[in-house]
């Protein structure tokens, strides 16, 4: 098992990338903290990985708070003993994000306050705790969207994820001597709830679809096993990176039809 013996905290662990890394994590051995919101869907993902074994508690934070975030350090450490992989994967996408002119400052605020604020309030109180366990890994989900403009506007999104990546570039270099690693991952368009409603017709979809050169949505799991090296000590050698996991949509600029 690749994460026998360490504790991971999820965010956004309730649906998609979160939900799919957690059982994943916790099948490899990990004892996982799950967090979210959305409590009866976080308390699924915990029955799920229950199910299978594995070992897992459930704290309902709110990134953008940052008492939630230091509770659910305090969480993973009293039920666990230490704190090892952070995994900042809770995020936003709002369906009236749009372009700078049709955007309006409260969509603007809030994808800010969750989607950059929620990933520094993490790191703020989780970084502490991976220093107390004598290092970690943190993963900070950001998005293809950080490298590459779309003329279907989501300005705040963008710039959100924009930031995670300077953030976590600036987090690895400030803590490489820490033994802490901090990547972020980036997905491409995945099937997750997240994208399919903001791409909420069949020509929305297709419409992004043009520009993956595999010319399919991705899958949660397959971002999961992304995380999951990350995550382990496979990745020892790895920080302040950007992982593309994409479907070659930023390398691309002519897809095959
Ligand atoms: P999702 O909507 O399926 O899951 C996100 C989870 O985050 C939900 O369970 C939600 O309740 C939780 N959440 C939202 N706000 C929160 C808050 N303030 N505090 C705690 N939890 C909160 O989305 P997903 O597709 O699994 O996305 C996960 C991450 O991946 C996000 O950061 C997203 O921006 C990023 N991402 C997604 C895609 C995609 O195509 N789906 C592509 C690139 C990046």
């Amino acid at each position: 098992m690749r994460l026998e013996n360490k504790t991971a905290l999820i965010t956004g662990a309730a649906s998609g990338i979160g939900r799919e890394t957690a059982l994943l994590f916790a099948r490899e051995g990990a004892n996982v903290v799950c967090v979210d919101i959305n409590d009866a869907a976080g308390q699924e993902t915990v029955q799920m990985i229950q199910d299978d074994g594995g070992q897992v508690i459930y704290v309902h934070a709110d990134i953008s708070n940052a008492a939630d975030c230091q509770n659910m350090v305090q969480a993973a450490e009293d039920s666990f003993g230490q704190l090892n992989i952070l995994f900042n994967n809770a995020g936003i996408m709002h369906s009236a994000d749009d372009d700078a002119i049709n955007t309006e400052e409260d969509v603007w605020d809030l994808t800010m306050a969750i989607n950059v604020k929620g990933v520094y309030l993490g790191c703020k109180y989780g970084i502490p705790a991976l220093r107390r366990a004598g290092g970690g890994s943190i993963i900070n989900t950001a998005s293809f969207v950080a490298l590459v403009g779309a003329a279907t506007p989501q300005l705040a999104y963008t710039s959100s994820k924009g930031a995670v990546l300077s953030m976590t570039r600036e987090l690895a270099v400030i803590h490489a001597r820490e033994n802490i690693r901090v990547n972020a991952l980036c997905p491409g368009p995945l099937r997750t709830e997240l994208l399919m409603k903001f791409l909420n017709t069949e020509a929305k979809k297709q419409r992004r679809l043009v520009h993956v050169p595999m010319g399919r949505f991705g899958e949660a799991k397959e971002m999961a096993y992304a995380a999951l090296y990350l995550a382990s000590d496979e990745s020892s050698y790895v920080t302040g990176t950007e992982f593309m996991v994409d479907g070659g949509i930023t390398a691309a600029y002519v897809t095959p039809e």
